[in-house]
């Protein structure tokens, strides 16, 4: 799916509110050089608790982003720009009250040491994040770590001297109204979150696969619904599976079972791989994400890198005879074995019609490539609307070379197999 504008201009429209407010009735005490330095503050902040309000992973955002890996992405840039913000509030804001000022009346103390904490632990927690070398689990426990932060930069401004944040300026009752916002938001994702959405499976049956597992899960109580291209947050329970994996459900819609297809990446999924067996229990939180192949023309171009089969391998499970659709199933693998699910795959488009199947192989020399892709396809490939879904350099890659072929940018989604 693509980035959709709708959150973006929310997030951009709640900005422009506060900076018009802030500039429009700044309380008479600022000089010019406070109101900029804390309006820069302010808008870090509305851009922090956009951050926290999307990691709630509520359904209602995925429909303005455009899914939960959109959303993440924007989180991160919110965090990002957040900070070059901050860094800018922090080296400019005056750290003098003006002369004449009774500092009884307002007392710097806690404000000053809150902010330098929280930016001091900005500065660590953001390094952590884009520092791709620590593995994500690694990771992951680091990042609880900003919810602290949020509380240290609402206390910071709460706690400032009116003269540089008038609590009950216009500006100044928008960030409160944010601050109870985020916070909310924050108490939801750590205590609610988990709560609303986790659904008991029992591992009924796991099948190894060429680099890769396949699990079958029977609902306990209640099931899951998803569409096509929809993943969830799988937590195997027992000791040493540690944190949450989101995995693409494989199986189709209303099927009995549920299925997911997972290749061996890292520590994790070898685990999976080498020591999960039937009989356990697994949450599943979910379905997310909105790679939905329903919403594309009449004719289609599914691209497959590798286990990025998954969202399709449901689609194809889920069509029915007479679809109108003409879709091309491009599936790149390194080499035949390693295309797991293919001879389904083969069956089912001779079962279906409108479903013809382009396997690539790269040790033939049949890469993922668009100028390969050309060759294989009867239209000009301006005509199709792309699903691509595989490893992020290939998307990324192809994304570049459809759009220096011609190819609309809307006619082009992608599923982000990462987050981080
Ligand atoms: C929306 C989505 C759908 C996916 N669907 C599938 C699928 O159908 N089949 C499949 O095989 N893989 C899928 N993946 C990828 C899968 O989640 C990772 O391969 C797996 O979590 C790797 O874990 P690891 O510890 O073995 O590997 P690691 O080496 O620890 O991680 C490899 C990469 O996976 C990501 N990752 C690791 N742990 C997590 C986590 N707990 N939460 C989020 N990301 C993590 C990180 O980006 C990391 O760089 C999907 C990922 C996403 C985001």
């Amino acid at each position: 799916m693509m980035l959709k504008r709708q959150g973006i201009m929310l997030i951009l429209a709640l900005l422009a509110t506060f900076i018009g407010l802030h500039f429009a009735f700044a309380p008479k005490a600022h000089d010019p050089r406070t109101t900029g330095t804390t309006m820069l503050g302010g808008v870090a902040f509305l851009l922090i608790t956009s951050s926290v309000v999307l990691s709630t992973r509520l359904a209602v955002f995925e429909e303005w982003f455009g899914g939960l890996d959109r959303m993440y992405q924007v989180h991160k840039v919110a965090g990002v720009v957040a900070l070059i913000f901050v860094l800018v509030h922090f080296f400019g804001v005056p750290k003098e009250l003006p002369a004449g000022t009774d500092p009884a009346l307002n007392p710097l103390v806690p404000s000053a040491p809150l902010g330098m904490i929280a930016l001091a632990l900005l500065v660590i927690g953001l390094a952590l994040t884009l520092n791709r070398r620590i593995s994500y689990n690694r990771w992951r426990p680091t990042h609880r770590v900003m919810g602290l932060v949020y509380v240290l930069i609402v206390g910071h401004f709460m706690t400032a001297p009116a003269i540089f944040f008038e609590r009950f300026s216009a500006s100044g009752v928008l960030l409160i109204v944010a601050a109870v916002i985020g916070v909310i938001a924050y108490l939801y994702s750590i205590f609610g979150m988990n709560r609303a959405t986790g659904k008991r499976y029992q591992i009924e049956t796991v099948n190894a696969l060429e680099r890769a597992t396949e699990i079958v899960l029977k609902p306990i109580g209640d099931a899951i619904t998803h569409k096509p291209g929809q993943f969830a947050f799988i937590e195997l329970q027992g000791k040493g599976w540690r944190e949450p994996h989101p995995f693409t459900i494989s199986s189709e819609p209303g099927a009995e079972r549920l299925k997911f297809t997972i290749k061996v990446l890292g520590d994790w999924t070898r685990k999976v791989r080498e020591e999960l067996s039937a009989g356990g229990e697994v949450i599943v939180r979910g379905p997310y994400g909105r790679f939905d192949m329903s919403k594309g023309g009449d004719k289609q171009i599914w691209l497959a890198g590798g286990i990025g089969l998954t969202p399709f391998l449901s689609s194809v499970r889920a069509m029915e005879k007479g679809d109108s659709r003409q879709i091309h199933l491009v599936y790149a693998a390194r080499e035949e074995k390693d295309a797991v699910f293919l001879e389904e795959l083969k069956h089912r488009a001779n079962q279906l019609g409108n479903v013809t199947l382009v396997p690539l192989f790269s040790q033939d020399g049949n890469f993922a490539r668009v100028d390969i892709m050309k060759t294989k396809l009867p239209d000009p490939l301006s005509t199709y609307d792309y699903f691509l879904c595989g490893p992020k350099p290939m998307v990324e890659g192809l994304v570049h070379d459809l759009r220096n072929q011609g190819v609309n940018r809307s006619q082009i989604h992608t599923e982000a197999f990462e987050f981080r």
